[in-house]
């Protein structure tokens, strides 16, 4: 049976026989539903290193600032620096979309690779927040040969129309630690949702943190079946007929409820406390 809901979203949970109420508060929806963006990016971090997208300490988020165009929040190191799994809403600051950030905490630095948030976000004003991260799946893939081809249908939709609209390659494997290398990554991306950097690892955008990192896991998904099937043989996209068969399921599906699952096997690993 499952208990009403109050306006606000929390379970009513009926105490004795009288009429008085007292609420529950779910944890799990709470931290899902979160606006702020330092709890986002930190979560969203997690998420990554918790799903072996990220490595250690090497990788980040930012989201450009809704109050103010020419700011952008991103994940930064600091001295108390734990690693992607672990990071806190101390580890995001605020810093300019353009040049080098001043006036952050003592011992904090900016991520080296800050032009590509920078470039991205200057480029494309559709997008809002910016995943770079290093997944061993989709290097492997692109290094092999291995073009990100839609080869999957109902199993991933989302990673199959990613694939069919395609998902360009960045092809230097430098650290984008200058504003020129930043925007060759942005004219690689050109306006697509993600973009392989070779040798180096991913970008992938979105209108929110919860998109870019949906992307991000759904690129890795389709790389990991990508060299499982490659293994066997070179395995055929799918026919046109089924392709149109295939529906858009919304960011709803797509996004919320993805993100809602990783921040519940977050909390379930006692991870989810940012
Ligand atoms: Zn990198």
């Amino acid at each position: 049976m499952s208990l009403p809901a109050d306006a606000t979203g929390a379970t009513v949970v009926p105490t004795g026989t009288h009429t008085e109420t007292s609420t529950v508060r779910d944890p799990v929806a709470d931290r899902a539903g979160s606006t702020d963006p330092a709890e986002l990016i930190a979560l969203g971090c997690r998420i990554l290193a918790f799903q072996g997208l990220a490595e250690d300490i090497l990788g980040h988020i930012s989201l450009r600032d809704a109050e103010d165009p020419d700011m952008l929040y991103v994940r930064c190191r600091g001295a108390g620096e734990r690693g992607l799994l672990f990071t806190g809403r101390s580890d995001v600051h605020r810093v300019p979309l353009g040049g080098t950030p001043s006036g952050l905490p003592e011992g904090t630095k900016a991520p080296n690779e800050l032009p590509i948030h920078q470039e991205v976000l200057k480029a494309r004003l559709d997008v809002r927040a910016v995943v770079h991260v290093h997944p061993p799946s989709v290097v492997a893939a692109d290094l092999g040969g291995l073009e990100l081809r839609p080869i999957v249908g109902a199993y991933n939709i989302p990673a199959m129309r990613m694939a069919l609209g395609g998902i360009p390659v960045y092809p230097r494997g430098v650290l984008v630690t200058r504003a020129d290398l930043g925007k060759e990554l942005a004219e690689a991306l050109g306006d697509r949702p993600a973009c392989i950097l070779r040798g180096h690892g991913i970008v992938a955008t979105g209108a929110t943190v919860q998109e870019a990192v949906v992307r991000a896991l759904n690129l890795d998904a389709l790389a990991k079946i990508t060299l499982s099937a490659n293994a066997h043989g070179v395995p055929p996209v799918l026919p046109d007929e089924d392709i149109a068969e295939l529906p858009d399921l919304g960011g709803g599906f797509n996004d919320e409820l993805v993100w809602r699952t990783n921040v519940a096997k977050m909390h379930h690993a006692g991870l989810s406390s940012v």
